[in-house]
């Protein structure tokens, strides 16, 4: 198959900027990585800090020195669009405007994102406030070269995003979706009730997406099993093939010549030096058989 050797995977994992947003890069090096998603600052924390020159020269000048690497950033988990509380609301409208800014500073092209939790409110009602904010963030972004991608949910709680028709009616609902991607988590998918373990199942489940949003719009994959069965709504990632998906539908994705070029990172449990051993079966599975 000669298109899968012209184009080397990209492939990576969500990686730790602590000791310096430059340290996941060195990370990414040393794991061999093509792609990384980073948190731009401390992702459990509302106050983002300033970003120097300095720093932001400092990240991109190492990123071109040990890569450049394809590079994703993934937004703080306080931020909620869809909040029915205003301030609340208007806070996490603040901040993501100033993550896309970093990101920009970054060059960052794409900034993943869960697109909210309607605490209550309903679901109607979450996706109009999450489309409303949306469309502030991208005004007030004007210009920056960085994509929202919205992230496919588990459906956990109150989150919005487990089904892609709720991210084709964001798509729907902002006035210019042409910054808005879309990231696909496999974990979130399963957990959604997307059962794409089957050739069937899988070619159906991208049928949709493909019909709703464009595949097109797919900007990054989350490559993740579950440890929580089809349909719980439960977000619980695990090691690659040692949860409810199994390899062979990461072979699948990883061979399918729509998604070549589409960064995949895992966002897998860190202990034992595991972010090496699920890159490595990854790179196993894409080889072709
Ligand atoms: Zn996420
Ligand atoms: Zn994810």
């Amino acid at each position: 198959m000669s298109h899968r050797a012209a184009h080397p995977l990209i492939l990576g994992a969500h990686l730790s900027i602590s000791g310096g947003l430059w340290r996941a890069l060195e990370r990414a090096a040393e794991l061999r990585c093509t792609a990384v998603q980073i948190f731009t600052h401390n992702q459990v924390q509302w106050r983002v800090p300033r970003l120097t020159n300095e720093v932001a020269e400092h990240f991109r000048s190492t990123n071109l020195a040990l890569g450049p690497f394809v590079l994703a950033a993934h937004a703080s988990y306080l931020l909620n669009l869809a909040s029915p509380n205003r301030a609340l609301r208007e806070r996490s409208i603040r901040a993501l405007v100033s993550e896309v800014k970093r990101c920009a500073a970054l060059r960052i092209p794409t900034l993943v994102l869960h697109p909210g939790a309607h605490m209550g409110a309903g679901e109607a009602h979450g996706l109009g406030r999450i489309a409303r904010a949306l469309e502030r963030v991208l005004r007030a972004t004007q210009g920056a070269r960085v994509f929202i991608a919205l992230e496919n949910t588990a459906g956990q709680g109150s989150g919005l995003g487990y089904r892609f028709e709720q991210i084709a009616a964001l798509f729907a609902g902002v006035s210019d979706p042409g910054r808005l991607r879309i990231c696909f988590d496999t974990a979130h998918a399963l957990a959604a009730g997307y059962d794409f373990r089957t050739r069937e199942g899988y070619t159906a489940m991208w049928d949709e997406i493909e019909r709703l949003i464009g595949l097109r719009n797919l900007a990054i994959f989350h490559l993740n099993d579950s440890l929580k069965v089809a349909g719980s709504r439960v977000d619980r990632h695990t090691h690659i093939g040692r949860g409810e998906i199994g390899r062979e539908p990461f072979a699948w994705i990883l061979a399918d010549p729509r998604f070549v070029a589409v960064p995949k990172v895992i966002e897998t449990p860190k202990e034992n030096e595991m972010d090496r051993k699920n890159l490595a079966l990854l790179r196993r599975l894409a080889r072709p058989r």
